[in-house]
């Protein structure tokens, strides 16, 4: 990034720096990588996965991560520290290991390339708190922000950052702690009408699922968003109507919750 003077942002969950935050997402792939079955109970449902091999672990894994996504944090992070109990995979360390730590993003933050932004502080899904846990969340994140870098604080992301994670309150309510933007997951190019919604922005993810150069060259060209939204429109008319004249008449902003395009392939945090 130094090489081609690109600058970026690096959005913080402000207790990790510390070694308090719960990589819950590196605990479950730490269990799953050491045992070789795991008896799990989700919402109910028991399941047992034999973990031995590579794919059987990919398999567990992925199976595992997105039951847990749909649970109240608090659920989730105690079926994690359940999963990895039995499991015998320690995760007390693993924060500290491998978050850096404020010392280390000071250092990083002095470079004019860098933006650091707020990202809550224990990367919960706001859309799934209550209003004042999810504001107190925010709000203390870029409050211990500015303070660990000693300047304003003006840019935040929504923790996983998809609908159910993210939406209309949460957007209001970052607006009016006074940050300038915030950075949704939902995939899609910035466009003019994003103007009127800094606080939805959409992004194009990189984590894993498009990571080839001809990948990366094709989302940034915009068709496979134009194509997603065509999709959408299709099954979805009523909400695809409701966002096509709330362009037109110019009467509401771009916002993910309504005019999302579907997720091509699922993504971690
Ligand atoms: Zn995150």
């Amino acid at each position: 990034m130094k090489r081609l003077c690109l600058p970026f942002a690096i959005y913080i969950p402000t207790d990790y720096p510390l070694g308090l935050g719960e990589l819950w997402w590196l605990v479950l792939e730490g269990a799953v990588r050491k045992a070789d079955a795991l008896d799990v109970t989700i919402a109910g449902q028991q399941s047992r996965f034999v973990t031995r091999t590579p794919a059987q672990k990919i398999f567990a894994f992925n199976k595992i991560y997105w039951q847990l996504r749909k649970l109240p944090e608090a659920e989730l992070r105690a079926q994690v520290r359940r999963i990895a109990a039995a499991a015998g995979y320690d995760a007390s360390t693993l924060c500290s290991d491998e978050i850096m730590t404020w010392e280390e993003l000071r250092a990083l933050a002095a470079d004019p390339l860098v933006t650091l932004g707020a990202h809550t502080r224990r990367h919960l899904a706001l859309a799934k708190l209550p209003a004042e846990e999810a504001r107190a969340e925010a709000a203390e994140s870029v409050a211990i922000l500015e303070a660990e870098l000693g300047r304003p604080c003006r840019h935040f992301s929504y923790p996983y950052g998809d609908v159910r994670s993210a939406g209309p309150r949460e957007f209001d309510l970052v607006r009016e702690l006074g940050l300038k933007t915030a950075v949704t997951t939902e995939k899609g190019l910035i466009r003019a009408e994003h103007a009127a919604s800094l606080t939805a922005l959409p992004r194009i993810s990189l984590n894993g699922d498009f990571q080839t150069l001809p990948c990366l060259k094709a989302l940034l060209s915009g068709v496979p968003f134009a194509l997603w939204n065509t999709m959408a429109v299709l099954r979805r008319p009523r909400a695809a109507s409701a966002c096509r004249s709330a362009i037109r008449s110019g009467s509401a902003p771009i916002s993910p919750s309504i005019c999302r395009a579907p997720k091509a392939q699922p993504r971690r945090c």
